[in-house]
């Protein structure tokens, strides 16, 4: 079998962590496979559709790196599929179901066809076709209904849960094709999936409930099919549902912080899946070559933003060194860095980032006000007991500091040495204090690299000494 999976969404939104997952599973799972993804915009439901989302959605996806191979040819990558370009096809479909006796036309208009469930009862259903003919061909307005067993149950076999059963009668002969023309959604859906020849349906767990309405339409064309699975829901953090104020970020969102696309990737396809040998750092490529079904749970999973703040950090680790140092170098760089300073600065903060947008806040103490230092300073030696007079040991540093022949951390350290000679005391007592006024915090990456950052006269005017 050639393994084709789709991704499907509506242009109601940009991409966020919980629907992007799905993206990223189904793209892997074709890749494992050797088969083929596809790019479906969802697109019929114009109301909801949001002007200039379909180009975020692609742009979103691209930047992943998760790349459709097939689509319309629009010259250059290919295009999406989209549903609201094949209304036609939809329509031509529900109407074979009709000659098939599959479907029939519903001409019921008003809620006296509906039961108390909001169930149609099927007033139409038992017309026969050739007073239906006639009436259609009078131009009478009409929809399509599908023919739904009554009785029986509906199975759905479905990859991560195994078979799930439905009763017949809970399914009432729904709509396919309205009376305008346009198909519904699981109409829509199941005709784009069976002439993608998509052979894996695989979605979030919320699209379940469609499945038994879908196997039946799938049967109507008594097409083989495809292998369903439904991916474990993504909870925030506390169980509740996953938004935006619970950590669902959208990829453009994480995209301008500075994270790594690897990094989105490699933390969401652990959401429900997990590694044969358990490992949680992996590749694309190593994730396309383990990721299959048999490994996805259907219990819910919960997403755990320090988890994906330490993939981001493994992931940071493990770029090429010229990539790292091109795009910290970029970023420093922005914020007013030159010269013999970035790069010490760039390979001090590597260990600490999970995206290249927390550089800013590494280096957010340069830009500190003088008033924020001193109540920094205030505190923090409270915090720290520490009860001695910071000045002399300022004022030793800053004679050292101007003393240095060359500006740079190798002069900052060896300020910080002195000082702590000339005075008798020694690490935390020298540090602390140091770091405090310099900075405002009590720990922090190596304090000498930071300060060469201020500059020889910003450094000394901290210590409330001046650049003799
Ligand atoms: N358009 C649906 C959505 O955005 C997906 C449909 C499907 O995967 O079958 O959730």
């Amino acid at each position: 079998m050639t393994v084709r999976t789709r991704f499907a969404p509506s242009p109601t939104g940009r991409l966020h962590l919980g629907n992007v997952r799905t993206a990223i599973f189904n793209w892997l799972f074709a890749r494992h496979h050797g088969g083929a993804f596809i790019l479906r915009i969802e697109d019929t439901d114009l109301e909801r559709n949001l002007p200039g989302a379909e180009a975020g959605l692609i742009e979103d996806l691209r930047w992943l790196g998760l790349e459709w191979e097939e689509g319309p040819d629009v010259g250059g990558p290919f295009g999406p599929y989209r549903q609201s370009e094949r209304g036609e096809i939809h329509s031509a479909h529900a109407r074979r179901l009709l000659d098939r006796g599959r479907a029939y036309p519903c001409f019921c208009t008003g809620e006296e066809s509906m039961g108390e469930d909001r169930r149609y009862t099927g007033a139409c259903r038992d017309l026969d076709r050739a007073t239906t003919r006639a009436r259609v061909d009078r131009g009478e307005p009409h929809l399509l209904r599908l023919m739904t067993p009554r009785e029986g149950v509906i199975e759905v076999k479905d990859e991560v849960r195994g078979t799930i059963t439905f009763p017949a009668k809970d399914i009432d002969d729904f709509v396919i094709l309205r009376a305008d023309g346009r198909a519904t959604y699981n109409f829509g859906v199941v005709v784009d999936d069976m002439l993608m020849k998509i052979s894996h349906v695989i979605r979030g767990a919320g699209h379940l409930s469609n499945t038994p309405k879908q196997v039946l339409i799938w049967g109507a064309f008594e097409a083989p099919l495809p292998c369903f699975a439904h991916l474990p829901d993504v909870l925030a953090p506390d169980g509740g549902k996953l938004s935006k104020r619970s950590g669902a970020a959208a990829v453009a969102e994480l995209r301008a912080e500075g994270a790594l696309p690897q990094a989105i990737v490699n933390y969401l396809s652990l959401l429900g899946w997990s590694h044969p040998e358990e490992r949680e750092i992996l590749s694309v490529d190593e994730l396309a070559d383990a990721v299959d079904l048999d490994r996805v749970g259907a219990a819910d999973t919960a997403f755990d933003p320090e988890k994906m703040r330490w993939v981001g950090q493994q992931q940071m680790g493990a770029l090429p060194d010229p990539v790292y140092f091109e795009k910290a170098r970029h970023e420093l760089q922005r914020m007013g860095m030159a010269g013999d300073l970035v790069d010490p600065l760039a390979e001090l903060l590597r260990s600490r980032l999970a995206t290249f947008g927390e550089i800013a806040g590494h280096l957010a103490f340069v830009k500190r006000s003088d008033e924020e230092l001193r109540d920094a300073l205030a505190r923090g030696l409270a915090d720290e007991k520490i009860t001695a007079d910071p000045g002399p040991l300022f004022a030793a540093t800053a004679s050292h500091l101007r003393d240095a022949p060359e500006w740079g951390p190798e002069a900052v350290r060896a300020a910080i040495g002195g000082a702590g000679h000339d005075l008798g005391i020694r690490g935390r007592e020298v540090y602390i204090p140091l770091r405090l006024a310099w900075t405002g915090e009590t720990h922090g990456p190596d304090l000498a690299v930071l300060v060469s950052a201020l500059g020889r006269s910003e450094a000394l005017r901290r210590l409330g000494a001046h650049d003799g």
